[in-house]
């Protein structure tokens, strides 16, 4: 797997609303095995397999991560914002920022980052529930015109933090929700295609999970596609305050997790597990009992009805500036999906009866 592509993909700004810089890369990457490419009016991107082909697998992870939008620029140039997504305000207190401009320079847009820090007080240190009404980020500027000529309301933030390896193959950085989940389907795409899958492959990368659901309900509606596999991030029990017993044991390097859920379609689970124990990937289980809090919930309901597979990446701290995850989860992830598309020539059915 490419792990520069991953770098990238973090290292990109792409606050819920704002994620052009991650689609760009997506699209550039798609490039090299994709036969067809779009976007589309909601902030996708598409890169598409065959995409003559009579049955069409939707693959979906979302390039949007958490983070703020600047709301107001105070006289004495701070900035006040408002999150986007769910965000945890506190651990944004001291810590360091970025804000990404955008503009139109010479009739282009442009993109520029600004460096700034979550502003420090011991009144915000002792708050149990900080608000990010309650934040302020302070870029160095020593008024409001000096901070407006850098910075406008509607921009983004978000914590300005770089990929790091840690042992056991494990990285921690910002928004792995859900750019590992972009890199597996982007991965698993090009490994399949490589391979000669037939089958069409549409890889969405999708825009506005953690905000508005809108990149998924459009994907399903303009793809119509004969399955989908969602892709994202769930919570590791394997860390302090982690509970197995809350949605399932979930180890970091177990391997890929399946739902069980009923979001989530049966058939696709059983092919997924037949091809994990063929292939020697070890797999896990979490619960859903409602709700999958995924795109898969917003897919499913789109045209008829999309039968819909929950592939999820295991993660640490999750929604923080330290989420970590495992490199060998990411590459089992995209062994398992791209054999699944190698084997969509006959459908997902499967005669064994229902459970
Ligand atoms: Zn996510």
């Amino acid at each position: 797997m490419d792990q520069a592509l991953l770098i990238r993909l973090l290292e990109a700004v792409t606050v819920s609303g704002n994620e052009e810089a991650g689609q760009e890369i997506a699209l550039e990457y798609g490039k090299c095995f994709a036969h067809a490419q779009r976007t589309d009016a909601v902030g996708n991107a598409f890169s598409v397999v065959n995409p003559d082909a009579a049955r069409r697998v939707l693959l979906c992870a979302h390039m949007d991560e958490i983070g703020f939008r600047v709301t107001h620029i105070c006289e004495d140039g701070m900035l006040r914002v408002q999150k986007a997504g769910g965000v945890r305000a506190g651990l944004y207190v001291g810590s360091p920022m970025q804000v990404v401009h955008e503009c139109v320079e010479d009739g282009r847009a442009v993109r520029r980052r600004v460096c700034g820090v979550g502003v420090v007080t011991d009144e915000l240190l002792k708050k149990g529930d900080v608000a990010d009404g309650d934040l302020f980020i302070d870029i160095g500027a020593a008024n409001r015109a000096e901070a407006a000529a850098v910075v406008s309301v509607g921009d983004s933030a978000c914590a300005d933090t770089r990929v790091r390896e840690l042992l056991n193959r494990r990285v921690t950085a910002r928004a792995l929700d859900d750019k590992a989940g972009a890199f597996v389907i982007l991965e698993a795409a090009r490994l399949a295609a490589g391979r000669g899958a037939s089958c069409g492959i549409v890889v969405n990368t999708c825009a506005g999970e953690e905000t508005t659901g809108r990149g998924a309900y459009f994907a399903g509606a303009q793809t119509r596609p004969d399955c989908a596999v969602v892709v994202d991030v769930t919570w590791a029990s394997d860390c302090p305050g982690g509970d197995p017993g809350s949605n399932g044991e979930v180890r970091l390097g177990g391997g890929p997790v399946l739902c069980h859920s009923g979001m989530v379609d049966k058939r696709m689970n059983r092919r997924l597990a037949q091809i994990a124990a063929e292939k020697g990937i070890s797999l896990q289980y979490e619960v859903a009992a409602g709700r999958t809090y995924t795109d898969g919930d917003t897919l499913l309901k789109t045209g008829p009805g999309v039968p819909v597979a929950l592939v999820s990446i295991p993660l640490r701290y999750m929604h923080s500036s330290v989420e970590i995850a495992s490199l060998d989860d990411l590459q089992a992830c995209i062994e398992l999906i791209a054999e699944f598309l190698l084997r969509m020539d006959g459908g997902f059915d499967d005669p064994a009866p229902m459970p």
